[in-house]
């Protein structure tokens, strides 16, 4: 406490003078700038009174553009301002200001390339910009490599482009993801795959052929849609998916190892409108762009890592062994086609365009006797085995198990001797009740009266529907939506409905589904009756259509599921059971499966092989090459084509 007395008086006398100092020099810059200020005026003077009066007038104009530029500046800081401050304004209903968007058409279709950068770009660029430092080495993008040179620059050592089919002269790689056989396995440093993920139907082949082919150690950069528009009339014959971030997370998961996945979603309200009526990233402001509301997930992306793991001995054999199976072949590469039929016969309605009539049949099996040459599909199979794919090779097959195989398709193959096969759900077979596709047409897409309103829970979920004057359906009306297709436009409210139950029933199991059919059947107050135009096959027509050589009989599970969404435990059932009861009816192997609506998971393919199957097939409509898996064999749907139409199909799918 002794000398604390004189403190105070130290501190006091250091306040002063700093006060001194700080006003002195406060006068001194003072001093200064009204000093400039003089020096610059008579400067302007001096100008003036030499080039008088033109400068004098631009000077005017001059300062009244930095006064308008000045105020603008403190507007557009307001505006930000604002923004930056949530938006608590509320706006009654009926006052919403649309302007510019109040417009059915988008204001671009193409994304807003033609009005600048598309808005999807900005976080796929910045995206790409931050994680630089994955692109080296030798790195694989879809497309074109704009991205590898943008971002990699010297870093990169091999630049590779991906395409699925030949024609870009950039690409080095042609390939399909879901099964890339013949992409050697620990190739990549680094895969950009930007906007990619939502063409490809089976999404998890192609995650499994991603992380094969990386390199240990390296990185997949991937961006992918989550609300966007699906520009069907350019790409939405491919376009199957949007993603959530959780929904890519669990896929990812499924694969690489959940630490090395890091994942995130961008934009908001504002990005997303902008985006789909095409506006450009110039239209927005940076702040807008860059606000993140988790409700609004415009884009993922996504960067895994694959883990670095010394490869075995084992793995090492393998995979030499499978590059040299995989060498190209010098001689000319033959292409087969398999076609997918269901039904021989006329419907009324065909809301999946199942059926070809009678004489179109024949004259498709004309046209494939003259112009190509017809196969088995073990043949087929067994000519891939041997890596001797005959050209212009055309294998018929038919899904589902429906009686007309037998009793209208089997004479025309037997007059035109064409060889098929024939896949059967066997849960149908001999079933009383007919495939539940079938049943909701009937119900729905047939004349008679309904109620004009249903209330029904499906699955957990109300389903609720006034059908309104669709609750009365005449002949008429029947005949003139005879040609509507399910996916088209629903012209009356029981096409809608139609189709809204198809997709709540398609995904649901067996048991479930016919619960769903039979509440159904009793709120329009009428039964089930097994029409015998949509009758599956008998057990004793089943052995009927096998008799002989040349309809062979394969499997296509016991109820017809979306495989994919089952455990792997239900999968195998299906698969196996639906083999097991083939052979015991039939008293002979059955070799060959049919994928329901083309859906499979890795592990759906590991159960088939298992089983014993020789081949699958798919529904994806491509040709088959002598580098198609087998248990992955594309098929080419057939519709009710005139004998032209499918000649001149024919002709354009081998001509590729
Ligand atoms: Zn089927």
């Amino acid at each position: 406490m002794a000398d604390s007395s004189e403190k105070p008086a130290t501190h006091m006398r250091i306040s002063i003078n700093k006060v001194r100092t700080n006003i002195w020099k406060h006068v001194r810059r003072q001093a200064v700038h009204s000093l400039l200020v003089l020096l610059r005026n008579y400067l302007r003077g001096l100008a003036l009174l030499i080039k008088r009066p033109r400068l004098a007038q631009e000077l005017v104009a001059r300062e009244q553009r930095i006064r308008e530029l000045k105020s603008n500046l403190a507007r557009e800081r307001r505006k930000i301002r604002q923004l930056k401050k949530p938006e608590r304004r509320q706006i009654p209903t009926g006052s919403v200001h649309y302007g510019d968007l109040r417009r059915l058409r988008p204001i671009s279709p193409n994304f807003g390339f033609d009005r600048g950068k598309p808005i999807d770009r900005y976080y796929i660029e910045n995206f790409l910009a931050h994680w630089s430092g994955d692109i080296r080495g030798r790195v694989l993008e879809i497309g074109d490599n704009s991205y590898t040179q943008r971002y990699g620059g010297s870093r990169v050592k091999v630049s590779d482009v991906l395409n699925i089919a030949e024609g870009n002269p950039q690409t080095t790689i042609v390939a399909d993801l879901t099964s890339a056989e013949h992409i050697p396995s620990d190739t990549f440093d680094c895969i950009i795959l930007t906007q990619t993920l939502q063409f490809i139907y089976d999404v998890r082949s192609a995650i499994q052929t991603l992380h094969r082919i990386l390199k240990p150690g390296g990185a997949l950069l991937a961006t992918f849609p989550g609300i966007t528009q699906t520009s069907c009339r350019e790409y939405g014959e491919y376009y199957c998916w949007a993603f959530t971030q959780l929904s890519a997370r669990q896929l990812f998961e499924e694969t690489f190892p959940a630490a090395s996945i890091g994942i995130e979603a961008h934009g908001n309200v504002l990005a997303v409108i902008a985006f789909v009526h095409g506006l450009a990233v110039e239209e927005l402001r940076r702040e807008e762009l860059d606000y993140h509301d988790p409700d609004y997930e415009f884009l993922i992306t996504l960067r895994a890592v694959k883990p670095e793991a010394a490869l075995s001995q084992g793995r090492r054999a393998v995979e030499r062994l499978r590059r040299a199976i995989m060498r190209p072949r010098s001689r000319s590469e033959g292409k087969a086609l398999i076609l997918i039929y269901h039904r021989v016969t006329e419907l009324r309605s065909d809301p999946w365009s199942l059926a070809v009539s009678p004489e179109r049949f024949a004259e498709h099996l004309d046209v494939i006797r003259q112009y190509a040459l017809p196969l088995g599909l073990q043949q087929l199979v067994q000519r891939l085995l041997d890596g001797e794919l005959p050209d212009r090779s055309v294998v018929v097959t038919f899904d589902d198990g429906y009686a007309d195989n037998l009793h209208i398709a089997k004479p025309l193959l037997e007059r035109y001797d064409i060889p098929a096969t024939v896949f059967l759900t066997t849960g149908y077979i001999g079933h009383e009740r007919g495939f539940w596709w079938d049943e909701l047409d009937q119900l729905l897409l047939q004349p008679g009266t309904l109620p004009e309103s249903i209330y029904l829970k499906i699955n957990g979920s109300i389903y609720q529907r006034d059908l309104g004057e669709a609750a009365h359906y005449d002949e008429d009306a029947a005949r003139r939506y005879r040609n509507w297709r399910g996916w088209q436009d629903a012209p009356t409210a029981r096409h809608s409905m139609y189709i809204s139950l198809w997709e709540l029933l398609r995904p649901l199991a067996e048991g479930e589904r016919r619960q769903v059919l039979d509440e159904l059947l009793t709120w329009a107050g009428t039964e089930s009756e097994n029409r015998p135009t949509y009758r599956p096959l008998s057990l004793e027509e089943a052995v009927n259509l096998a008799q002989g050589e040349l309809v062979e009989v394969g499997a296509h599970t016991v109820t017809h599921p979306f495989l994919s969404t089952l455990s792997v435990a239900s999968q195998r059932s299906e698969i196996l059971d639906s083999k097991a009861n083939l052979e015991e009816i039939l008293n002979r192997p059955v070799t060959s499966f049919s994928y329901p609506y083309g859906s499979r998971s890795a592990e759906t393919v590991a159960i088939v092989r298992k089983a014993r199957f020789a081949c699958a097939c798919s529904t994806r409509a491509e040709l088959v090459r002598s580098s198609t898996p087998r248990f992955r064999l594309p098929r080419v749907h057939v519709a009710d084509w005139n004998r032209e139409e499918f000649a001149r199909r024919l002709s354009k799918w081998f001509s590729d």
